[in-house]
């Protein structure tokens, strides 16, 4: 299989229809600075921010603290709209949502809102699209149309808090508590706007949404130079790594920036984050049917892990159009599951959320034309 050419430059400027700037792109200081840009003083940011990120308010006539006359003018100019929903598809009796967004643009990404019995996640996108070409995944066929602004990004979790917030979902109102970067995109080859993003999450009231880094994930296919950005970074979220065999030889062909990073140099820098954040990482492995669900590959992964801090998550493959691979058998999956427990490392078999609304790993492809527009 020939490696696809694949682009590692850190937030290339593909974007080209600008992206109206909004304060989630902003740090809190710049926030101000931004607002004085406007002839505004600078504490209209502040004022702006706690109903955006503490009131999740999306009507600027309630900004009781705002003059009337210029509510709407400094709503336009500090928190543009974004995205704009164009459907919701639901299963699991509503406890599984799938958004889906236009940007202004007219490109369209989607995310997720998964409520258990104890928490909310969402699942969001980080790029329209991926460039990293997994073969299994259906947002990666497509290719990568363009990265997000954090302000586009920003956008789906604020949506999401507000959702809950509301009580949306069955079983009334609740707080969002977790996010994970598991929709379209590679988090990591669009390092500056998802940094600003984790940042507006875990900063607190009013900077931010006051979400512990903790119950943020961050999901890469290995791209080491953006781990060892994010080791410096000094913030625990939790990183998952899609690892999806133990093997080079075949993670060249699941995961093709394997030809760039290999597992040894991709666990290594997971272990640094490790090291340095104190924190467990996570190792994504979708059991593809007769590919990499031997038992063979389940002992080797069990020896590349077992002195390490890691916890294996693995995701019965989840069916992509135009794919000839399918899930692992039961069996198979429970032989899998014993040989990683024989070598102590803590393992656990996702479950397939959304599966029946394209909205599980690796289905969000966002294609639908819009028939109404
Ligand atoms: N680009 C990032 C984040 C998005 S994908 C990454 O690859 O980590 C989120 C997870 O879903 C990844 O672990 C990915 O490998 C997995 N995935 C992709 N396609 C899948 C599929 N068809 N079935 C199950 N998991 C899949």
């Amino acid at each position: 299989m020939s490696i696809p050419e694949i682009k590692l430059i850190f937030d290339e400027p593909i974007q080209r229809k600008k992206v109206p700037k909004h304060l989630a792109d902003y740090s809190p200081s710049e926030r101000r600075e931004v607002a004085k840009s406007f002839g505004l003083p600078a504490f209209r940011a502040t004022q702006v921010a706690t109903h955006y990120f503490s009131h999740l308010s999306d009507d600027p006539q309630t900004w009781s603290d705002i003059p009337a006359d210029v509510r709407q003018s400094i709503a336009d100019q500090l928190t543009p709209k974004l995205i704009e929903l164009v459907r919701s598809v639901t299963c699991d009796d509503g406890m599984t949502r799938k958004d889906l967004w236009k940007l202004h643009d007219g490109v369209l990404v989607e995310s997720v809102l998964m409520r258990y019995s104890d928490r909310v996640t969402v699942c969001i996108s980080s790029q329209a699209g991926c460039g990293m070409n997994c073969p299994f995944c259906a947002t990666g066929q497509a290719g990568l149309t363009r990265n997000l602004s954090a302000g586009e990004i920003t956008e789906q979790i604020v949506a999401a808090a507000r959702a809950c917030a509301r009580g949306e979902l069955p079983g009334g109102p609740i707080r969002l508590s977790n996010i994970v970067f598991m929709g379209m995109g590679e988090p990591l080859a669009n390092y500056n706007a998802v940094m600003r993003t984790v940042r507006n999450i875990t900063d607190p009231s009013p900077d931010g949404l006051g979400i512990s880094a903790r119950s943020v994930t961050v999901s890469t296919v290995g791209l080491v130079n953006g781990i060892e950005k994010l080791t410096e970074e000094g913030i625990a979220v939790t990183l998952a790594v899609s690892l999806h065999t133990p093997d080079d030889e075949l993670r060249e062909t699941l995961v093709p920036i394997n030809s760039r990073w290999n597992i040894k140099e991709v666990l290594s820098a997971a272990d640094a984050y490790e090291k340095r954040t104190g924190r467990r990482y996570s190792i994504e492995y979708a059991l593809i049917r007769d590919i990499n669900d031997q038992s063979w590959r389940a002992d080797l992964l069990g020896r590349l892990l077992k002195n390490r801090n890691a916890h294996v998550n693995l995701i019965p493959l989840n069916p992509t159009p135009g794919s000839k691979w399918t899930a692992s058998r039961r069996e198979d999956e429970a032989e899998f599951v014993r040989i990683l427990e024989g070598y102590g490392v803590p393992v656990t078999v996702r479950d397939t959320r959304g599966r029946e609304i394209d909205g599980a790993c690796g289905q969000l492809a966002a294609a639908e034309k819009i028939s109404a527009d």
